[in-house]
């Protein structure tokens, strides 16, 4: 089947260039192994991996590529292919983070993956299917070539961290912990509508919406088992000589 080419053939490479020691991402697996991973990492890594993948769609389905002998149907499938494997990187990765944080705090419950809401893939599919040019097997033109350079490949990717936080903060309040999660907007800020749900919260506390990103978000989405560890506590002795506990927010 010729789909399973073109997608064999950007696994392989895929594949090749995790094994080629490109420092970026041997440092994100070594921030695993040290356990000092983050959310902050796994976005980072989320974009690292989606990056990839949008260049090898480009390379493979673009216009230069030869995809004669490719029906609509197989593009799409092999486009499909694509995002689910990204997608399926870029949770693992955010597991392996989960899982760093849980044992920080000595939190016995194995970490899960996001599951991909396929919504996501048939809209995209969808938007380049409405580039017409599907009809003449050359779906990525240059006219809806934004579709995956403005990030859409990224954007899913980037929502398998946010959906495998969600995953294991519900999975810890089923598990009856209380889980703390927070929504914080990159450095100047990123928009009014991020800003309206941005904050801390107790997982099942937060605003509607609050795990959603946008295309070009910068807002970093952080689980927390403790909210001690997002306080810092200092001790002072009042008149009486009663030793106080102060809570700070960090
Ligand atoms: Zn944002």
């Amino acid at each position: 089947m010729a789909d399973v080419t073109a997608y064999q053939k950007m696994l392989s490479e895929f594949m090749k260039w995790q094994k080629s020691n490109e420092k970026e991402y041997v440092d994100l697996w070594e921030l695993i192994n040290t356990k000092k991973a983050t959310y902050k990492d796994a976005q980072r890594y989320s974009k690292v991996v989606a990056d990839k993948w949008s260049r090898l769609l480009q390379k493979y389905l673009g216009v230069d590529a030869d995809i004669k002998g490719l029906t609509p149907k197989e593009i799409e499938k092999c486009i499909e292919n694509v995002l689910r494997r990204c997608y399926a990187n870029s949770s693992y990765y955010s597991s392996k983070v989960q899982e760093v944080i849980n044992d920080s705090v000595n939190i016995n419950v194995k970490a899960v993956e996001g599951t991909i809401d396929k919504s996501r893939i048939d809209n995209l599919i969808e938007k380049l299917r409405n580039g017409e040019d599907i009809a003449n097997d050359v779906l990525i033109t240059t006219e809806n070539m934004w579709l995956i350079e403005e990030g859409v490949v990224e954007n899913i990717s980037m929502s398998a961290v946010t959906d495998t936080i969600e995953a294991n903060a519900k999975l810890h309040t089923d598990a009856g912990l209380t889980s703390y999660i927070e929504r914080k907007q990159g450095s100047g800020g990123c928009c009014d509508w991020c800003s309206s749900v941005a904050g801390r919260f107790v997982y099942g506390e937060q605003p509607r919406d609050f795990f959603k990103i946008h295309k070009h978000c910068n807002c970093v989405i952080n689980y927390m088992p403790s909210r001690q560890r997002w306080q810092k506590i200092t001790y002072s002795t009042d008149a009486q000589g009663n030793r106080r506990k102060n809570t700070q927010d960090m």
